[in-house]
């Protein structure tokens, strides 16, 4: 049918791209946000067009029912449905518990970085945050063994953190006007001569930004201009 021939409700229709409710039961899809699932097999679809909905039941499930009455396919279209939008709370539930435990881990990476700590002692905090909440809160025991604080996980939330640092102070230091930068000395634990640069700028919102930029090794021989060129890099 071109599209020309195609009544004004129709149009409308197709150009809304609208979920229409009665597709449950002649096709059994449901409309699970931006995309139509299938009760039966799962499988989406992308477009709300009843054309490609029923091509998907003919094709898959084309003997699915055929033995119902009306009033059965309508109630087996609505138990699938229920079952559909109970996994789909499981699996929003998981995922918000998943995104929970990764920012309690970035958050006490981040701590364990500002407090100079060792890496492997985030092992020993988890230790003893589940043997604590195992006598004051077993209910939530599970929730803090999902909080994963193993050295190389501490390592690379550190390094991430990192990287957003850097990134951020990238991005405040374009909208720097005005900025000076300050030079401190300072040893490692290697007893290392290190430098210490840090930038301040403000912009023109006169929002000031004050942050350590770089620290780089001196030696011996380190002149001014050295370090002017590895502040510019
Ligand atoms: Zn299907």
């Amino acid at each position: 049918m071109s599209c020309s021939k195609l009544s004004k409700k129709q149009k409308i229709e197709e150009e809304c791209r609208v979920f229409n409710e009665n597709w449950t039961e002649k096709y059994f899809f449901t409309d699970v946000g931006v995309k139509a699932a299938c009760l039966i097999c799962s499988e989406t679809v992308a477009v709300f067009k009843e054309y490609n909905l029923k091509r998907h039941f003919q094709t898959k499930h084309a003997n699915f029912g055929h033995n119902l009455s009306k009033e059965e396919l309508q109630k087996k279209a609505n138990d699938l449905t229920k079952r559909l939008k109970q996994q789909q709370n499981v699996f929003d539930k998981t995922s918000s518990l998943q995104r929970n435990a990764t920012k309690a881990s970035f958050i006490l990476a981040n701590k364990i970085a500002k407090q100079n700590k060792s890496f492997a002692e985030a092992e020993f905090i988890k230790d003893c945050m589940v043997d604590a909440v195992s006598v004051v809160c077993p209910e939530v025991k599970s929730k803090v063994e999902a909080i994963s604080l193993s050295r190389r996980t501490i390592v690379r939330r550190i390094d991430a953190i990192a990287v957003n640092i850097h990134e951020q102070l990238l991005t405040a230091s374009g909208r720097f006007q005005w900025f000076s930068i300050a030079l401190d000395e300072s040893t490692d634990i290697q007893d290392t001569a290190k430098l210490l640069i840090y930038i301040r700028g403000i912009d023109e919102n006169f929002e000031i930004t004050e942050e350590l930029l770089s620290m780089e090794s001196l030696k011996d021989t380190t002149t001014g201009k050295a370090v002017f060129c590895n502040c510019m890099n």
